[in-house]
């Protein structure tokens, strides 16, 4: 580790409260996807910030549209309109399939208002404040009170109790036990369609379409979390558009904003004509300039470069590669995921974070996630090249932890 590091972490470190085990590395800049530290090394990035990045570092016509926005302005507030807000609302329309949008500063908050949409449309259908929500066990879903009543994961949820009340877990891919937890209060069921932090697990077909038709015969509203998995990481725009299941609600945020801090969530027609009211939900900065400029921008680029269609044509290369390194080395149980999001589970024996922590050392950055997984999100730009360069390293890494 180098001075300019060391200096760095221990001036953040006397200031920061400590909630993250921060690795020790300060990134300094970078291009495409490779990024370079305070000390000049260089790293290839199979991460993209968690998920964030789609266009990797520093993409020229992304950061010279920020750039142009900065300097006309960055905040008006939701009291007026203005032009990226109007262009960033009807391309996510139009990419995710659904109606009406409304712009967060993050997931945790585009989680918020599904819930508070979800409540509301219950209460005018019903009058009453019984309602109740199914979400999964294992999931993620943010770290905000709602949010976290929400995500099935206890260690994130047990120092904060009591949480908001009237959810209760059914198991993920179980359609049975999300049955056995409907009641007639039940205003909304949510899951991520490809399990994130939870330890990257897909929805089966079987999964998605049973819910479906639950939730239509029972008047429940659906809600797909696809803050990590959508915006074309799994080859499609959203990941619900390859089992052809559409939800009432969506939530997106991660690489909505490539890069800068926005979320989203979106609703059908239907749902917003019998929900959210003038009044009933709001944000001083959701929906600014600046961030639904960004939007604007990354959904423009998504599609014009036809990013979704590269992940699904370079995708199974990717997994290639995964492949050949769970057959290499024995403690690798699987590979498994969608598209640029993929997980290899690996045996107790062999801690994922040890490994992630030996591969960064080495220039390759990884994550971890839920049940001892190595977990993959590269930047939507990767080439072939990228995943051979991935497999070399971590295959260097894997090999040590072997002996
Ligand atoms: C990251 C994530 C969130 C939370 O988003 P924040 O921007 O961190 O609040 C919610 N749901 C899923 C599936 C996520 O991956």
């Amino acid at each position: 580790m180098g001075e300019k590091t060391t200096e760095l972490m221990a001036k953040a470190d006397e200031h920061l409260i400590r909630v993250y085990n921060r690795f020790p590395v300060a990134f300094a800049g970078g291009k495409g996807m490779m990024l370079v530290d305070v000390e000049g090394k260089e790293y290839l990035d199979f991460a993209s910030g968690i998920g964030v990045n789609a266009f990797g570092a520093n993409d020229e016509e992304f950061t010279d549209a920020i750039c142009d926005q900065v300097k006309r302005v960055c905040h008006t507030s939701n009291l007026y309109y203005h032009e990226p807000l109007a262009e960033a609302a009807q391309r996510l329309s139009e990419v995710s399939g659904l109606d009406k949008v409304f712009f967060t500063n993050s997931g945790a908050e585009a989680i918020e208002g599904a819930l508070k949409t979800a409540k509301r449309y219950y209460y005018n259908r019903t009058g009453k404040n019984d309602d109740e929500v199914i979400a999964m066990r294992n999931s993620f879903h943010g770290r905000t009170v709602g949010s976290l009543s929400v995500t099935g994961t206890d260690a994130y949820r047990n120092p904060f109790y009591p949480l908001m009340g009237g959810v209760s877990f059914a198991d993920f891919n179980d359609l049975s036990s999300v049955e056995a937890a409907v009641t007639d209060r039940t205003c909304a069921i949510i899951f991520e369609p490809l399990q994130g932090e939870g330890g990257i697990h897909p929805a089966t077909q079987e999964f998605m379409d049973g819910v479906r038709k639950l939730c239509d015969e029972k008047n429940i509203l659906l809600i797909f979390d696809e803050i990590q998995c959508g915006l074309g990481r799994t080859g499609s725009f959203y990941t619900f558009q390859q089992y052809g299941v559409k939800p009432d609600i969506l939530t997106t945020a991660k690489a909505l904003g490539g890069g800068l801090p926005v979320g989203a969530f979106v609703v059908t027609e239907q749902v917003a004509a019998n929900s959210l009211k003038p009044g009933d939900h709001g944000s001083t900065y959701g929906g600014n300039p600046l961030c639904t400029r960004a939007v604007a921008e990354s959904l423009r680029l998504l599609s014009e470069r036809n990013l979704p269609g590269h992940v699904k044509e370079t995708a199974p290369y990717f997994e290639e590669k995964l492949e050949e390194l769970t057959r290499k080395f024995s403690f690798v149980k699987e590979y498994r995921g969608m598209g640029y999001m993929q997980g290899l589970e690996l045996d107790a024996a062999v801690s994922a974070g040890a490994v992630v922590k030996e591969a960064l050392s080495r220039g390759l950055i990884l994550l971890t996630a839920e049940g001892n997984v190595v977990r993959m999100l590269p930047p939507l730009i990767a080439q072939k090249a990228d995943f051979d360069r991935m497999e070399e390293i971590l295959s260097g890494v894997l090999a040590d932890f072997a002996k």
